[in-house]
């Protein structure tokens, strides 16, 4: 199917199922990192399949690179770099995503 060619009624499942694939991901990320990790692997390729776009808030909320689901402080470092006006995400993996500080609710941090 096209973009924008979609029943409105099945982009509301996938996005259902995105939000429910995040919550599993956020109650495994301590216990089993790599079923979260799985997990969020999962929501990025229905979001990729029916074109469904992550919102702010959760593009903020796991590694691109590496997949893994940002507990702050505890897998993901957060600080500001005021001189770059942005906010710096440090992933374990080594990672690092600057996001800009205006969409100051949807820092998670
Ligand atoms: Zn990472």
């Amino acid at each position: 199917m096209r973009r924008g060619n979609k029943p409105g009624f099945l982009l509301q499942v996938v996005r259902e199922r995105i939000d429910i694939l995040f919550r599993l991901a956020e109650k495994e990320v301590k216990t089993h990192p790599e079923r979260s990790r799985r997990y969020i692997s999962l929501a990025r390729k229905l979001g990729m399949k029916y074109n469904v776009r992550f919102s702010p808030k959760l593009k903020r909320r796991f590694c691109k690179k590496c997949g893994t689901l940002w507990v702050p402080g505890y897998n993901m470092k957060a600080r500001l770099n005021s001189r770059k006006k942005m906010m710096e995400y440090r992933c374990e993996c080594g990672a690092v995503r600057d996001f800009p500080l205006t969409l100051r609710k949807v820092n998670i941090v």
